[in-house]
């Protein structure tokens, strides 16, 4: 955006004009009335320093390559010279204002900073443990390209925005997940965001980070719920087992005989938020190994053989 587009002046306008345009500019942007306007503000000033002084404006227009479009034809007849400016300053009072009117009444330019975008990530808790990449797609508004979020070019809808000053566009952005992670952890990618508008900042992209319960692991609140599959011979002799957990393993005590769905509780390996922190709730199932050797089996009948017992005994008596 030019100056004389950011005052809404054409190249031929006088100073005059130019002069009533930014006073008509200060009066709705000054910092004093609009504090969001400080920025807009700066600009119209210096768009006015410059086109207020013949010989910076003389440079500006050089340098810009702008063209007064009709100046040449009312300078001929000087006699008419008079009337024809008169004729020239009542229709360059109405592109005046038509230009005006769809640049600051229609789409204010005040900086407006881009939205923040919120998405969900679910990651496994292997991924939690030892941290991955993700390729995440994200819906993001950016300025239209060609009117550059102002929604109108010279008083006409944008043709490529339809008007709407942004378009949606879909990007992928990988992120890499840290290692030892935790349930529900927010994670901030800077500038990730939306668009700002008119000098306004970027939003940032926001992921929750969701780890995915499964049957063996699930979480309330602060508690992790974790089932843990355990052998005969854990059950029957007792043991110490390492569970995989956030940050490294857990050790957990198997006393002698623990019994299929016996609960252990481990205090303060939970997940931690505000100052507080949950417990493991460990639930231990005997589980037979899905493969055994021969010598095992050997064992088992050898076990079989020993064993007096009849687990089912009392069955109808209880
Ligand atoms: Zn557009």
């Amino acid at each position: 955006m030019n100056f004389y587009e950011l005052l809404g002046v054409s190249p031929e306008s006088d100073t005059a004009e130019i002069k009533a345009a930014y006073r008509r500019l200060a009066r709705k942007y000054h910092p004093d009335v609009n504090p969001d306007g400080a920025r807009l503000f700066k600009k119209i000033s210096a768009a006015y320093d410059t086109l207020s002084d013949e010989k910076k404006r003389k440079t500006y227009d050089t340098l810009n390559g702008i063209f007064k479009k009709s100046a040449t034809d009312s300078v001929k007849q000087s006699d008419n010279i008079k009337q024809k400016e008169k004729q020239f300053k009542q229709t360059k009072n109405k592109d005046f204002s038509k230009v005006f009117g769809s640049f600051f009444e229609k789409s204010s330019e005040i900086p407006v900073d881009g939205k923040d975008i919120n998405t969900d990530i679910i990651i496994s808790l292997k991924e939690a443990i030892n941290g991955s990449t993700r390729t995440v797609n994200v819906v993001h508004s950016e300025l239209c390209p060609k009117c550059c979020g102002r929604k109108f070019i010279n008083g006409t809808k944008c043709s490529v925005c339809n008007g709407t000053g942004e378009y949606t566009k879909h990007k992928k952005i990988t992120v890499k997940i840290p290692s030892n992670v935790k349930n529900n952890t927010k994670l901030r990618i800077k500038g990730e965001g939306c668009d700002g508008k008119f000098g306004g900042k970027k939003g940032d992209l926001y992921l929750f980070i969701h780890i995915e319960e499964t049957s063996n692991l699930k979480f309330d609140n602060l508690n992790i719920l974790y089932n843990v599959p355990i052998t005969p011979y854990e059950a029957v002799l007792g043991c110490d087992i390492n569970i995989p957990v956030l940050n490294g393993h857990v050790k957990l005590k198997l006393p002698k005989m623990t019994a299929s769905g016996q609960k252990f509780r481990l205090a303060g390996q939970g997940l931690k938020r505000a100052g507080k922190i949950g417990d493991m709730i460990v639930t231990v199932t005997i589980e037979i190994p899905s493969r055994l050797s021969d010598d095992e089996i050997k064992l088992y009948e050898k076990l079989k053989k020993l064993s007096a017992y009849d687990i089912r005994e009392n069955l109808l008596n209880e």
